[in-house]
């Protein structure tokens, strides 16, 4: 282990990191030195080097990520970036002559609640004066805290942030005299589910990791990268403990001795803090040898992901910690069988491990009484900024999406109109204000046309024209694609293209972008060329009558 993931390929995304911070980027000479130290060809580091949006072009002094994503695009439409520029004199994609600024576009920076958002190296600004902050180079008003709701019966996933739900009470107990078989029983018990987006019954996925041969792992993947969600940021910022707390019970259910927390290079604060909370667990005797006495070892790396959407999905993921390019493959084998270095790996979403404890805690019975009867316990949904009171909510899974939008969100703010509701991120879909009646269900959602996805919630509003719309989300889709297979990358680059043409009445426009979304969604490797095709599907259907009257 402590060969290919300490020193080893984990660590070959940060050597490539490591470069940037020394000169500004990574040139001929780095790929040759650290094609060295890890053994591996040049061909690969280059590879990985030209995968990532963290090592394309050169880094000034200072850099700046615009961004770009949902949020961002309803509260200033494609001017966030236009802005940038002018406050800083330097094009996106850029870096100035003097090397002293250069600018980048980022889908999703995790402000969502708060847009439009840069980051100035670690220093978020946000709001509609975001032109003169980047202006003035000094940002005295801190971006706001995420604000945090619990709307449910009882709280389950932040509970830690109150003295009696604090971390690290539950671990010490189930080590010593806990066992592996108990926890997965009582995580059966509890009927919890992935939240990053799949909803794969937890219990399934550690139980098929512990019949593996050894040495297993377990991660934690923080690559939060669907624009309008910003929940997992919440968690790893505010509760670092109890997501490691999850992690560690996870790494025990599954016979694992290592876990990896896989943070987005987006967000320096919560990849700090989980870095903090691992010291802190070390020191605490949480984690290491023969963990609080018992026979158990379990010890974690934290890794920095460098700039790429479909690295979030768990293939890929485990392909960025190996210092590959963060493309997907196909599964199966399916990282339970064989994930990193081809040893049996449980991938699990942050949202989902810090529910883990609360669990262990109070029971799985007591779980699965939040929710609905199949899909149990609690939600984390975030809400856009045009809502009346953006942030994230924690819900019970079954109340109506109308509730959330409407009395947790209290609608939109003043002067704005409801057009439409984001659901799910790009690859989750549209909803028209006249179906806010559906529960929030994973499979409910579904039957309307949409994909709950990791619960984010962006208000559109009645300013964005539905061509604007139809542009962003596929400028998106090209831009992120990993290009692992040809529907997928040659798709989303004819999507763009033809959403240019947008509005139409033409037969042969309409027929040919309906046949792209079939070749794509019957054609793509995975989720992502699948899902955009249905996202696309579900936007014609709301702004039917906007984009298929008129031409461009
Ligand atoms: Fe990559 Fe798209 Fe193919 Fe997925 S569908 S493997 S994101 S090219």
């Amino acid at each position: 282990w402590e060969r290919r993931f300490g020193r080893g390929e984990t660590g070959l995304l940060q050597r490539l990191h490591d470069a940037v911070a020394h000169s500004g980027r990574v040139d001929r000479e780095d790929l040759r030195t650290i094609a060295e130290e890890f053994r591996c060809p040049v061909a690969a580091v280059t590879g990985a080097a030209g995968f990532y949006a963290d090592f394309a072009g050169a880094h000034g002094t200072r850099h700046v990520r615009i961004c770009v994503g949902t949020s961002c695009f309803v509260s200033a439409g494609d001017h966030t970036a236009p802005l940038a520029e002018a406050a800083l004199g330097v094009a996106p994609g850029r870096i100035s002559a003097d090397g002293s600024v250069s600018l980048a576009g980022a889908y999703c920076l995790g402000y969502c609640y708060a847009s439009p958002t840069a980051l100035d190296g670690h220093t978020p600004i946000t709001g509609p004066d975001l032109g003169e902050r980047l202006l003035s180079a000094e940002h005295p008003a801190a971006a706001p805290a995420v604000p945090y709701h619990v709307a449910s019966r009882d709280a389950v996933v932040l509970a830690g942030l109150t003295e009696a739900e604090r971390s690290w009470q539950v671990w010490p107990r189930v080590v010593t005299d806990g066992s592996p078989a108990a926890v997965r029983a009582e995580v059966a018990l509890a009927g919890l589910r992935g939240r990053g987006g799949a909803e794969f019954p937890v219990v399934d996925k550690w139980q098929a990791a512990a019949n593996g041969r050894s040495p297993r792992f377990v991660v934690a993947n923080g690559d939060e990268g669907d624009p309008g969600s910003f929940c997992d940021r919440l968690l790893m910022e505010s509760d670092p403990d109890r997501v490691l707390e999850g992690l560690a019970l996870a790494g025990f259910a599954t016979g694992a001795s290592r876990g990896v927390v896989f943070v987005r290079s987006e967000y320096p604060v919560a990849l700090a803090r989980m870095q903090a909370a691992v010291e802190a667990a070390r020191a605490a005797g949480h984690l290491g040898r023969g963990v609080h006495g018992s026979s158990f070892d379990f010890d974690v790396d934290v890794v920095q992901g460098a700039g790429s959407y479909v690295a979030g999905e768990e293939t890929a993921l485990l392909h960025a910690l190996q210092g590959l390019r963060g493309s997907v493959r196909p599964r199966p084998p399916y990282p339970t069988e064989s994930g990193l270095i081809g040893h049996p790996t449980a991938v699990n979403n942050v949202e989902t491990l810090a529910a883990v404890p609360w669990v262990l805690r109070h029971g799985g019975t007591s779980y699965a009484e939040l929710g609905n009867r199949i899909e149990t316990g609690t939600k984390l949904v975030c809400l856009s900024q045009r809502f009346r009171h953006p942030g994230v909510y924690e819900v019970e899974f079954g109340v109506p999406l109308r509730y959330i939008v409407e009395t947790l969100g209290g609608g939109l703010k003043p002067g704005y109109r409801l057009r439409a509701l984001q659901v799910g991120g790009p690859l989750g879909g549209f909803l028209s204000p006249d179906d806010l009646d559906v529960p929030l269900l994973a499979t409910a959602l579904a039957e309307a046309g949409v994909a709950l996805g990791h619960g984010s919630l962006v208000a559109i509003d009645d300013q964005i024209t539905a061509r604007e719309l139809l542009r962003h989300v596929w400028s998106f889709a090209a831009a992120e694609s990993c290009g692992a297979c040809t529907p997928c990358r040659v798709g989303t680059r004819r999507g763009r293209e033809l959403a240019a043409r947008f509005p139409t009445s033409s037969e042969q426009i309409l027929a040919q972008h309906e046949k792209l979304l079939d070749v794509m969604s019957t054609g793509s490797l995975c989720a992502f060329g699948r899902g955009v095709p249905a996202a696309v599907r579900s936007l014609l259907r709301v702004y039917r009558d906007e984009l298929t009257s008129g031409d461009a």
